[in-house]
């Protein structure tokens, strides 16, 4: 767990521009933003992606879209939208596995995607 970048995030070991956090969320300005607003949404526990999500954490899971749906109102992005976006493995271009949400917006984006 501990060579986890998103893990030493959480616990504050490397910096990052963190915009929320709780006992269970952390959020934080992602390194190389593809748009105005891009911020990553993860769950402080490590989980590595969707497909190994424990049923469990069902509404932990529900927390990451309320908490992005707070994080879109403070950006000023909720009325004009924005993207959503779990990768989830090699297919997907997932990088880091550490389940993420991306918080995406700021500008017209694709259809579907880009
Ligand atoms: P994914 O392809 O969904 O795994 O995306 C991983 C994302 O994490 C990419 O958008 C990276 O730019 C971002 N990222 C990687 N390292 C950091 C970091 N230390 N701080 C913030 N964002 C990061």
């Amino acid at each position: 767990m501990t060579e986890c970048i998103f893990c030493k995030i959480v616990a504050g070991e490397i910096p990052s521009h963190t915009v929320y956090s709780d006992e269970t969320v952390t959020a934080f300005r992602d390194i190389n933003p593809v748009a105005p607003t891009h911020i990553l949404i993860i769950p402080n526990k490590h989980i590595e992606a969707v497909s190994d999500l424990p049923e469990e954490d069902e509404q932990l899971m529900g927390h990451l879209f309320t908490v992005a749906q707070k994080l879109a109102e403070e950006e000023g992005i909720a009325e004009s939208g924005y993207r959503l976006i779990i990768n989830n493995g090699p297919d997907a271009n997932q990088v880091v596995f550490h389940l993420h949400l991306h918080l995406i917006g700021g500008r017209k984006m694709k259809y579907p995607m880009g």
